[in-house]
């Protein structure tokens, strides 16, 4: 028997969860399908305040998740660029958003994840674990439904208006739409991972903080997720490969070692042996993102569509933004207000311009850090982005902005910008802080903050500039779209 609904979500992660909630909160009936059973481990422990302050308030779950008992966030602390010393960056940015609205939360995701889909089964949607998705149906003008096998290997078709792919980044289901995945060379890196049952926290305020620390052979994350449980994970080039793979626990643990702040807050501290935590992971972090995100019938939403590096723990919030537009759109095309193809343009246009957003941000980043020894630093530096990329990212990001020499020359700009905000850190006074007056910083955020303020106060304060000529707007009840 074949199954009907408005609207089918592959992947019960923040991007599908997010997805599925706001459609099922304008009353269409939604089936999430989910090839694990949750609680499950993922990585990606950081969050932003976007996501706690804007996103879950929207979804209606920020009360649950403020009580979870995750580790408050205050900002982030960083041994990176020319100061010897570490400096600290504190999310609450402006008057407007002061610290308790300004904040975030270090996650154990299993848990997480598990809130946020839980939270989607109140809101009406589906939810089928243990269900996974084999195949995607379509004829010559669309795509129709899916296929999947449940937990007993039985085969079943379901149809819906639309599909939503956000199956991570190992699933091959994007593959449907249109367009290769471009892979970026200049974020080409490999993470080794895992968890120590305690370690040192930074001083209060920022005991909380994530700790990011560079050394030769890349960077590594510190971060608390509670008071018996640190994870801990290194950043490095792809060349580590082989060493990695033949004893990974042992590379972790050289590269901690390698690593002196990192590795004085570990002394005498034991590796965690309580399961999922136990483990020691790898993944490849290359950063790509899909050239289309989306066909009649079909979007695609967090890893499925893009992803760039972790430093600045931007994974979940790109997921659950990239999320939100979709379902915004795929409402608008529900209601009739806008056609399919206008909404779509509207969800794909906002969503590389965040992506894009992060990934100039990133560039510039890495690029502050100086280590004339060091192979991976010096391929990490704004000169080393090739030609091949930039002209692909200026096509993902709809070209260059008038009177611009080119991707490359506004890279260089944005990393001088930022090197130069995070040296007067130093002579500082309270009143200003040069981090956010500088126009890198401000852009990397502009989006978040706006998320941050639509949840709390109706609508962003201030005017923002729509992403597409003659762009669409957002619907009274924050769910859709309108053409006024
Ligand atoms: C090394 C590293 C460190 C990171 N650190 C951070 C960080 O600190 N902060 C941060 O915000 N982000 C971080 N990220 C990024 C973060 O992990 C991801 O961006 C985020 O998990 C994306 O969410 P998602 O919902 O798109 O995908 P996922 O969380 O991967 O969820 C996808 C779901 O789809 C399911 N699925 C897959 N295939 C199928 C199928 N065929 N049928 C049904 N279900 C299927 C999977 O089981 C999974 O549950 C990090 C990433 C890496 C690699």
């Amino acid at each position: 028997m074949t199954e009907t609904y408005d609207v089918v979500v592959v992947g019960g992660g923040p991007a599908g969860s997010t997805a599925a909630t706001v459609v099922a909160m304008r009353g269409h009936r939604v089936l999430l399908l989910e090839k694990q059973s949750f609680p499950r481990y993922q990585i990606g422990e950081s969050l932003l305040p976007s996501t706690v302050h804007g996103l879950c308030r929207i979804l209606g779950v920020a009360d649950e998740v403020a009580r979870a008992g995750f580790t408050l966030k205050r900002g982030g602390t960083f041994r990176w660029g020319r100061n010897p010393e570490p400096w600290q960056f504190s999310f609450a940015m402006s008057p407007r958003l002061p610290e308790p609205t300004s904040t975030a939360f270090q996650v154990e995701r299993a848990k997480f994840d598990d809130i946020l889909l839980r939270n989607a089964a109140r809101h009406g949607v589906e939810v089928r674990e243990q269900c996974q998705v084999r195949a995607v149906v379509e004829d010559d003008e669309r795509v129709r439904g899916l296929e999947y096998e449940d937990a007993g290997g039985t085969r079943h078709t379901v149809h819906a208006r639309y599909v939503v792919d956000a199956s991570g980044n190992t699933s091959r289901i994007h593959g449907k739409v249109g367009g290769a995945r471009v892979y970026s060379d200049f974020f080409r890196n490999l993470a080794v991972f895992g968890y120590f049952a305690g370690g040192a926290r930074l001083p209060e305020p920022h005991a909380g903080n994530i700790f990011c620390a560079a050394f030769d052979a890349g960077w590594i994350w510190y971060i608390p997720l509670r008071d018996n449980l640190t994870s801990v994970g290194a950043v490095i080039a792809p060349e580590h490969r082989a060493a990695v793979q033949q004893d990974p626990r042992a590379a972790w643990r050289s590269m901690i070692e390698a690593c002196p702040e990192v590795a004085a807050k570990l002394t005498g501290v034991p590796e965690a042996t309580e399961a999922p935590y136990d483990q020691v992971r790898v993944r490849k972090d290359y950063s790509y993102w899909k050239q289309s995100f989306a066909k009649p019938g079909m979007v695609l939403v967090g890893d499925a569509a893009c992803f760039v590096d972790p430093v600045l723990s931007s994974g979940v919030h790109l997921a659950t933004y990239g999320a939100l537009l979709a379902a915004r759109s795929i409402n608008a095309s529900l209601a009739g207000a806008v056609s399919e193809e206008r909404s779509f343009a509207e969800f794909e246009a906002r969503y590389r311009r965040e992506y894009g957003a992060f990934y100039e941000f990133l560039v510039s980043f890495y690029d502050m850090q100086r280590d004339e020894k060091s192979y991976f630093w010096q391929a990490k530096k704004v000169t080393s982005v090739d030609v091949t990329e930039t002209a692909a990212f200026a096509e993902l990001v709809g070209g260059l902005m008038p009177g611009e020499a080119g991707v490359g020359f506004r890279l260089a700009e944005a990393a001088a910008d930022l090197d130069s905000a995070v040296g007067r850190l130093a002579t500082a006074d309270d009143r200003r802080n040069p981090l956010y007056a500088s126009r890198t910083v401000g852009d990397v955020f502009r989006q978040g903050r706006n998320l941050q303020e639509e949840a709390l106060y109706g609508a962003p304060l201030d005017d923002t500039e729509p992403p597409v000529p003659n762009g669409l707007a957002l619907a009274k009840d924050g769910l859709g779209w309108t053409a006024e």
